[in-house]
């Protein structure tokens, strides 16, 4: 299977923005696990202004762009080199690959990157995308990781899309306010109903929330990539989603 992992700031990191050691230790075992049994492991990975939040020491998550986009250059080093640590002791290498709206829109630039990702799968390496946030504007900007893994997804040809987050998957009501909020295995149609359960983002640090996962949603169904939410906080529930369990919420793909 050739599968995109996509992996959240809250699921990387603490809410100080400082790494989530154990966590972060634990998800590179399982994946470095899956890509010896044969499959292919693409990973989007959020986490740089998290991250660089963390080491400049600022408050908190800055709302202007030049503290972001300097955040995100700090923070994008922390996390290619915790990767590469961690991958490493699993003999696996892993590549950087930054890229903005306006790489896919245009057709080389989009060509180079999917050559670039099926050249790296082949050489056994473990591509890790992200935004390239130091350089990207409101014109080029993707905005969010959920849409850019749904992007990377379709544009590789990806069976499968997990979102990794802080939540279980998408409930029908907020699970933080509602007693009642049941959580849905199986979304086959993103109907307006669907698309109603949606609430703002809870985390500090990160960018999306439930409107993005749904947006991502049908970017890859509607390319018949099939898309994972699942709760990251475990990363075993990687083994269970691959062995077919019913974990997190399934948006099946549109047959076309
Ligand atoms: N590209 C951003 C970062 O690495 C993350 C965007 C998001 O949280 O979706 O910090």
């Amino acid at each position: 299977m050739r599968i995109v992992i996509k992996i959240g700031t809250s699921t990387l990191a603490h809410k100080t923005g400082r790494l989530n050691i154990s966590r972060v230790e634990k998800l590179c075992k399982v994946i470095s696990d899956l890509k010896n049994k044969g499959d292919e492991i693409i990973l989007v990975s959020s986490g740089a202004i998290g991250m660089g939040v963390g080491k400049l020491m600022l408050p908190k998550k800055p709302d202007d762009i030049p503290t972001k986009q300097a955040a995100a250059s700090v923070g994008q080093c922390e996390l290619m080199y915790t990767y590469d640590k961690l991958f490493a002791e699993y003999n696996h290498t892993v590549a950087q690959i930054l890229i903005t709206g306006e790489d896919i829109e245009h057709k080389d630039r989009c060509n180079n990157f999917k050559n670039t990702v099926c050249r790296l799968l082949e050489l056994n390496a473990i591509p890790i995308i992200n935004e390239n946030d130091t350089i990207a504007t409101n014109e080029i900007v993707i905005g969010d990781n959920d849409t850019l893994g749904a992007i990377v997804a379709t544009t590789i040809n990806a069976d499968l899309l997990i979102i990794l987050s802080d939540i279980d998957g998408l409930f029908t009501a907020d699970p933080h306010k509602d007693d009642n909020a049941v959580l849905l295995h199986t979304v086959k149609e993103i109907t307006k109903e669907i698309e109603d359960m949606t609430g703002g983002t809870d985390s500090n640090l990160g960018t999306g929330g439930m409107i993005t996962k749904i947006n991502a949603a049908k970017i890859a169904t509607k390319a018949g990539v099939d898309m994972i939410i699942a709760n990251g906080s475990n990363p075993d529930i990687l083994y269970e989603i691959m062995e077919g369990k019913d974990v997190g919420t399934r948006f099946i793909a549109g047959k076309i």
